[in-house]
């Protein structure tokens, strides 16, 4: 299944509107392009730190967990490619989580390319623990940059049975083609989203309202009845 934003959106995490084009008040060319970086490092770095510590800070919710619940039913036959930086899913007791635009609480090393947990601020320039060089950033994909995993990602899409696509607008490829990949290999699709996408034609059920509502009411009638969408 793929994760976005509105999963998280009950937790309180804020995220970047995509219409608007702000995230917390910061145009996102400036906070999360590798040329806002290059322009002004100071200002990206304690952007992030302050997202970092903000999640730090959240619960999963009533989505989260009921995500965690269908993997603990079905074993390993259940994987969440997340277009989320934050950890709820990891919090809430899933185990196959593949983060596609990078996590809050990872640093990149620019010297070395070592990526290391990072729970503490980033714009006071600490040294890598790998290279010791104060040359990390923020372990996220930018807009411009390519995402994390499409090697992993590519293969789960062709052998899935079930797709589900949950709070995301399914507008920013390649995430946005997720959903035709699947269909094509046969795969039901379903969406889950508080309003359905402008893609809700590619699926094959729609179902509108907030994720805590329809992500536990589509888990509990999935286990339920074994129904195959
Ligand atoms: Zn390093």
């Amino acid at each position: 299944m793929l994760t976005g934003a509105g999963v998280s959106a009950e937790s309180g995490v804020a995220t970047f509107r995509d219409s608007g084009g702000l995230w917390e008040g910061h145009d996102v060319h400036q906070v999360a392009t590798p040329e806002g970086f290059a322009a002004n490092p100071d200002l990206v770095l304690r952007f992030y730190d302050e997202r970092r510590s903000q999640v730090q800070l959240v619960e999963p919710n009533a989505a989260h967990k009921a995500l965690a619940r269908l993997e603990q039913a079905l074993d390993d036959k259940v994987t969440i490619v997340t277009q989320n930086v934050d950890d709820l899913h990891e919090r809430a007791g899933s185990t196959r989580v593949i983060h596609m635009h990078g996590e809050l609480l990872s640093a990149l090393c620019l010297r070395c390319g070592q990526r290391h947990r990072w729970e503490n601020e980033l714009a006071s320039y600490p040294p890598c623990p790998s290279c010791s060089q104060p040359d990390l950033r923020p372990d996220i994909v930018w807009f411009g940059e390519v995402p994390y995993h499409m090697d992993r990602i590519e293969p789960l899409l062709q052998q899935a049975d079930v797709f589900v696509s949950i709070g995301t607008s399914g507008e920013v490829y390649p995430a946005a083609g997720f959903v035709a990949a699947a269909g094509a290999y046969w795969a039901k699709t379903v969406e889950l989203n508080l309003q359905a996408s402008r893609s809700r034609s590619l699926f094959d059920r729609v179902k509108e309202g907030p994720a805590t509502h329809v992500v536990l009411e589509w888990v509990d009638e999935f286990l339920a009845d074994g129904v195959r969408s």
